[in-house]
């Protein structure tokens, strides 16, 4: 894996991207940003799978102004997202939101991008720009391959930014297409110092989107590339930081919770694993332990396969051995394997 990057890290409220700060795990709430109560009641949704930021959808001044109202409601950093109308960044930044993140496919007019830039920095408000291969300026070289028409958009607005004196800048360049995403970032990666947001875009229902997200954003981050990163899914936002960290846990980035070892099963398997394995991967998700768990399907080679796991169950016939570091404790019923497996989780 190559060394991460080095880039100038900044402060989203009290999170920091960039720098040597662990990769921030981020997503984005589907609710109506004007409906606040829906709004606040899925953020914390999201709080308690630990999303280190959330974005919100600004479409219109109503949703803008209702940004007060939820960021009071709620604990993690909070950033507006705005395209097309400069004044809802405007209001968004009165409103008190943590970062900003501009389209410049569609706000690029230097006015309307200066007056952003402005209250921003009286702020201490950072900046995304946010370029996506879906909404791209209209100007710009079309004989340009998509990824560098990308980093063209970007690299104006950087330069802009630039140019008024702000330099609380994060960028991203996402596209649905992976190769064009990784060649983009890796082609701004070395011509400017600030954080990158890496991603990719409309990425498709979970059982799909995971893997194409997990394809393009892995291989960022083990290129060294990337200081925050969100998994956009068609599915609740919840699942997009649950992916996260499991992207960050298999590259060993960062510790999340527990780990799920579970085997695939095959014709040695007499147990239901995978209602088992499902029944204790939703139980793990209250816990915030950075333990491993094995949920293996025979007596055979389970405690084996999963010997590095710190507990976990093997199961045969009926009745499964209960294990830690590898070594068996006990024989539990199948009534119990969940029950005991849980219960020894809570004493580690
Ligand atoms: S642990 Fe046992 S049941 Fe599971 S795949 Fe391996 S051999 Fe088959």
């Amino acid at each position: 894996m190559n060394p991460r990057r080095v880039s100038t890290p900044i402060q989203i409220g009290n999170v920091t991207i960039g720098g040597d700060a662990p990769i921030v795990v981020q997503s984005m709430t589907n609710t109506d940003t004007r409906d606040v109560m829906s709004t606040i009641s899925q953020i914390k949704e999201l709080e308690e799978v630990d999303c280190e930021i959330v974005r919100l959808a600004v479409p219109d001044m109503q949703a803008a102004q209702a940004l007060t109202e939820i960021k009071k409601a709620i604990s993690i950093p909070m950033i507006a997202d705005i395209h097309f109308d400069h004044r809802l960044a405007l209001a968004a930044l009165e409103a008190g939101v943590d970062g900003l993140r501009l389209n410049p496919g569609n706000i690029s007019e230097p006015d309307k991008v200066k007056a952003v830039v402005k209250a921003a920095g009286e702020r201490n408000v950072p900046i995304r720009i946010g370029v996506n291969a879906g909404s791209m300026p209209v100007k710009g070289d079309p004989g340009l391959s998509t990824a560098r028409r990308m980093v063209e958009a970007a690299m104006e607005q950087v330069k802009l930014l630039e140019s008024l004196d702000f330099n609380l800048i994060k960028v991203s360049l996402k596209a649905f297409d992976v190769p064009t995403t990784i060649e983009a970032y890796r082609d701004i990666a070395d011509k400017i110092p600030y954080p990158l947001h890496i991603g990719i875009t409309e990425a498709g229902p979970p059982r799909t989107g995971i893997i194409r997200s997990t394809v393009g954003i892995s291989t960022l981050l083990y290129m060294g590339i990337g200081d925050t990163i969100r998994v956009s899914l068609t599915a609740h936002p919840r699942e997009e930081v649950i992916a996260g960290y499991e992207i960050l846990k298999s590259l060993d980035l960062r510790q999340h919770g527990p780990v799920l070892v579970s085997c695939p099963t095959c014709g040695r398997t007499e147990v239901d694993l995978v209602r088992i394995a499902t029944e204790v991967e939703q139980q793990l998700l209250k816990v915030k332990k950075p333990v491993k768990v094995a949920v293996m399907g025979c007596v055979v080679n389970g405690p084996g396969e999963a010997k590095d796991a710190d507990v976990g169950i093997a199961c045969g016939k009926g009745r499964a051995v209960l294990f830690k570091k590898g070594k068996k404790i006990k024989t539990i019923e199948e009534k119990d394997f969940v029950k005991a497996l849980m219960a020894e989780v809570e004493r580690l």
